[in-house]
């Protein structure tokens, strides 16, 4: 009852700002990005700069801080609690680790000193503090980024007589965790010119590894990055803001949220980043501590079942809509092909396609159990960017034996090609492997043939739908957990030598649409192989690559994930750390031994006397044996020429 009658309070102090909601400000410099406000609460406290966390809004007066619930905007506490503060001018600061850093100097006071204030977030108890003395001018602004200290010294035009030094020498400096500098860098001459006579107020570290800083007066945000060479910033955009100047902070938790202040009306403004383009995370997006970080943050955003429950919906319906397939296109009749019967020792292999779009094939082999009645588990094996002279892929020795093994465990297989590999041809100007990495949509291509597979096998009178798997490595990885996350119908995965909370894989079909960030969502891989849970899945990683820190940093995340179902043993992790970027023997045999457990298959069919799995009796196929068109079964005439992805 007390919730809502807050919940009341924060309506009626609203009410008169909501004509400024979804005002997008117009970008008179040309540029990309815009900032819209969302809402604002009074906060007496508004002076110099603010610090966010998961629930809250630390206000940072001059002498003062407050903490404001940033949902009703009710003030919880505040600092000091006696009347006299022992702080001089306190400015922006930053939350890390359940602490609110703060910069502080003795601004207007000659010389300059400076110091880093220290105070429990909780409580709001001034816990430490570092005194930088008379250094490099007034500390303006602190910021925690990619495991580092950042903070600018500010020079005002005022003590130039004394000092002999203007705002120019404002000067950006990276520290140690020790606050010992390691790099500075100045201001371009643009953005000193609108810093003039003052300096540069507020920063932080924003998206895609920018610096969003502001200065005392404008309401205007300059967009900068650390140059390649040399000592000065680079601008890269300069972009209105509903704010003039002053202490900024991000709100990490949802995403493109800058919350800062207006110091005249005394209120905190909260607004949102856009931009006139989608928002790519590719390949080595960001520092492995900066992915722990960030794993560390969208942790606190849930702490139950239900609210964990709430973010997967959203992630879902975010990585759906960033791949164009919200909604799903139609399911158009597959037409399957499948032909050229090859009985072995324990399995039959065919050559299959199976129409995903009207007309476009996706082409493979089908590997099933001989000799087996009943019903049978199906398993999707998608390939991966393994090159081989012939073009590997399904082709590979490796691929066929994992395949080959499966079936002989019980199951029914599909290799299925990525697009433009393998028979893969229906692109504008064919050319392998050029066609795959050039494909803009191939997120949403590749997608949606991994979830017409899913139909495809579900034709198969002996596939029991309840018992579908899928298990991939790199780029089969990628797709692997792409597809579970937005398809129930897969019951048990293997993603293999890809979860990675800082790689976002380098292919188009990885990471060319925004699927891992919108203006509604942000997310990276580790999260979205947590959306298989509660799925079984085994999460296989290696030493020498983007997951040799699964056991510390994603397995754990997503173990907590499947622990909020109950079903933290249902999720498992190989770590191989001696071993490489591949879907080797001692992978397979773990995925064998997973799927065996999960999807009722019978690993005793392929275990030795040893007790070993023994795959010598797979027969390696020429790559002309297992083609389903060939000039015998030449590619239907309905076959449309080059593949487009429309926008359903
Ligand atoms: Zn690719």
């Amino acid at each position: 009852m007390k919730k809502t009658n807050k919940k009341h309070l924060f309506i009626n102090r609203f009410i008169p700002y909501f004509w400024m909601l979804n005002m997008v400000l117009t970008n008179s410099w040309g540029g990309e990005r815009s900032f819209t406000e969302l809402y604002r609460f009074s906060a007496p406290e508004a002076e110099q700069g603010v610090a966010v966390d998961d629930y809250f809004v630390y206000v940072i007066g001059t002498r003062t801080i407050a903490k404001y619930d940033k949902h009703t905007g009710e003030r919880i506490n505040t600092w000091p609690t006696e009347e006299k503060s022992s702080m001089v001018h306190l400015n922006s600061g930053v939350i890390f680790e359940g602490k609110l850093f703060c910069a502080h100097s003795n601004y207007p006071g000659i010389p300059p000193t400076s110091s880093v204030e220290i105070w429990d977030a909780k409580t709001l108890q001034h816990i430490d503090s570092h005194s930088f003395g008379i250094q490099w001018g007034f500390l303006n602004w602190i910021d925690r980024y990619q495991g580092h200290w950042w903070a600018v010294f500010g020079h005002y035009d005022r003590f130039q007589s004394t000092l002999l030094r203007d705002h120019r020498w404002t000067t950006l400096i990276k520290f140690n965790d020790d606050w010992r500098p390691l790099a500075s860098w100045i201001f371009p001459d643009t953005v000193l010119a609108r810093f003039k006579p003052m300096s540069n107020s507020g920063g932080a570290w924003g998206p895609e590894g920018c610096l969003f800083c502001t200065g005392h007066d404008r309401p205007e945000i300059y967009v900068l990055q650390v140059p390649p060479a040399g000592s000065v910033l680079e601008l890269v955009e300069i972009v209105p803001i509903p704010l003039p100047g002053q202490g900024i902070g991000w709100d990490r938790n949802s995403p493109n949220e800058l919350v800062g202040i207006c110091r005249k009306s005394r209120q905190v403004v909260v607004s949102r980043l856009n931009y006139s383009r989608p928002i790519l995370r590719q390949g080595h997006f960001h520092s492995e501590v900066a992915a722990q970080e960030e794993l560390n943050r969208f942790a606190r955003s849930y702490s139950n079942l239900v609210e964990w429950q709430q973010r997967a919906q959203r992630l879902r319906e975010g990585i759906l809509k960033g791949a164009e397939l919200l909604p799903l296109p139609p399911r158009n009749a597959l037409n399957p092909i499948i032909h050229s019967r090859r009985e072995y020792d324990g399995y039959i292999v065919e050559n299959v396609a199976f129409e995903s779009l009207p007309g476009f094939y996706v082409t493979g082999n089908l590997y099933r159990p001989a000799g087996k009645q009943g019903t049978l588990a199906g398993i999707l094996c998608p390939h991966g960017h393994f090159y081989e002279a012939d073009g590997g892929g399904r082709f590979r020795p490796d691929h066929q034996i994992r395949c080959a093994t499966l079936a002989r465990m019980g199951s029914v297989v599909l290799a299925y090609d990525m697009i433009g590999w393998g028979e893969s041809t229906q692109f504008e100007n064919y050319h392998f492997p050029d066609s795959h990495r050039a494909f803009q949509k191939a997120v949403a291509l590749q997608t949606w043939n991994s979830i017409r597979a899913v139909d495809f096998l579900l034709t198969l009178t002996d596939v029991d739908s309840t018992r579908i798997g899928i298990s991939g490595a790199s780029g089969g990885g990628t797709q692997t957990f792409f597809l579970v996350a937005i398809d129930e119908r897969i019951a048990v995965s293997v993603p293999v030598v890809m979860v990675s909370a800082h790689f976002f894989g380098g292919c188009n079909c990885e990471s060319g649409m925004p699927i891992h960030q919108s203006d509604r969502h942000l997310t990276n891989n580790a999260e979205i192989a947590a959306l298989a849970a509660p799925r079984p899945q085994l999460i296989i990683s290696c030493g020498q690559d983007w997951t040799k820190n699964t056991p510390e940093v994603e397995f754990p995340y997503i173990r907590r994930i499947y622990g909020l179902y109950g079903a933290e043993t249902s999720v498992e992790n190989l770590h191989l750390a001696a071993e490489g970027h591949d879907y080797g023997y001692s992978k397979r045999a773990g995925a064998y031994r997973f799927l065996a457990k999960h999807l009722a298959l019978e690993l005793a069919r392929v275990v030795d006397v040893n007790g070993s799995i023994e795959e010598q009796s797979v027969v390696i196929e020429p790559k002309e044996k297992m083609l389903v068109f060939n000039s015998h079964h030449p590619r239907p005439a309905r076959a449309v020429k080059a593949v487009e992805w429309h926008t359903h």
